[in-house]
């Protein structure tokens, strides 16, 4: 046997011992890998363990996330980010219910909004066994490690390098009796646990034998850097619109537009008697976006009427929101303004 399938032997048995309790491994349903997979894009474990339960508890199925409005999926998913996400699930969970069932071929899942190939390989290889390569960030540190595969000839080369390695791991594993749900898994655990970005516990690792950059003195060295991103710079004015009542007037983005069906500030005052009580300035980033926000912060004196509260005013996306309980989907940064506006 070859070192490199003693060594993916070696993992499948580290795995077995070494892996952690997660909610979506002990019942891996298409349905609950899938969400799983969703909700770990561009999120740490740790914060996405609470928002799963939460999530599977209000839509226990497909079928109960399709009939749902997307306000209430989108009202889920408020502090996870990356809203897109929600809004393509809640649109793939009516497509994979229109269509009968969830797909069981790569292709198939291709075709449903949010899902990638590694999301696609993952859910298969989890789900059905399927012998299929994943690629998400721990893996590529693990096979970039593990190959030294660098950036020099392009990223486009350098990801065809490491699914090439993906694919030659999952087949590895077949041969010595790591199936693909397990050596799949293994790798991701590997990437999220010992071999992490500072200081890999290489002494201890399954994978330290084939491992050349381990061999070379240099483990931190991959993943090689990307180039610098190039940031978008958005700048936006605001209207936070306040009445008497500890209320906040909110307007519902559209379908095209950024931050589509989340609640947000206002553009225009329309109250043109209201009296400017302060301005607050926010700055954080969304993946390419270097947002700059000020808000100017507004007071009406006007009089609502009780059955005005909390209800979408008539003829138009805007509504009185409380700001002790603002139920309504909105971005983190305006969660936190109101926090302190409450
Ligand atoms: S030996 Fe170290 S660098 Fe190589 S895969 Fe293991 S933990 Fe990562």
């Amino acid at each position: 046997m070859s070192k490199h399938l003693i060594a993916i032997k070696a993992l499948g048995a580290w795995f077995q011992h070494n892996q952690r309790i997660l909610p979506w491994r002990d019942q891996p349903t298409f349905y609950r890998v899938w969400i799983s997979e969703i909700m770990l894009q561009q999120t740490q474990v740790a914060t996405v363990l609470p928002y799963f339960e939460k999530f599977i508890a209000k839509f226990p199925t497909v079928e109960a996330l399709a009939a749902a409005p997307v306000e209430d999926v989108l009202l889920s998913w408020a502090g996870l980010g990356y809203y897109s996400r929600a809004r393509n699930l809640h649109q793939a969970a009516q497509l994979i219910v229109a269509r009968g069932g969830f797909p069981e071929t790569r292709e198939e899942w291709l075709e449903i909004p949010g899902v990638g190939p590694y999301t696609a390989g993952a859910i298969l290889s989890v789900t059905l066994n399927k012998v299929e390569a994943i690629l998400d960030g721990n893996v590529e540190r693990v096979l970039s490690r593990v190959f030294r595969v660098d950036r020099g000839r392009g990223d486009s080369v350098y990801k065809a390098r490491l699914w090439r390695w993906a694919w030659a791991a999952v087949r590895g594993g077949v041969r010595v009796n790591v199936p693909p749900n397990q050596l799949n898994q293994a790798l991701m655990e590997l990437g999220a646990t010992f071999c992490s970005y500072r200081k890999p516990k290489c002494e201890l690792c399954p994978l330290s034998s084939v491992c050349k950059a381990y061999g070379a003195g240099e483990p931190e060295a991959y993943p090689p850097k990307k180039k610098p991103k190039q940031w978008v710079k958005v700048e936006e004015r605001l209207h936070c619109v306040l009445d008497g009542s500890g209320r906040v007037l909110l307007r519902k983005r559209g379908k095209d537009e950024w931050r589509a069906d989340l609640w947000d500030l206002l553009e225009e005052n329309p109250y043109k008697n209201a009296e400017k009580i302060g301005e607050q300035e926010q700055r954080y980033v969304v993946t390419r976006h270097k947002v700059s926000r000020v808000v100017e912060i507004w007071k009406t004196s006007r009089v609502l009427k009780a059955a005005e509260a909390g209800v979408a005013v008539e003829g138009s996306q805007l509504q009185w929101v409380s700001l002790q309980s603002p139920e309504v989907p909105m971005g983190s940064p305006l969660r936190k303004l109101l926090q302190t506006l409450n």
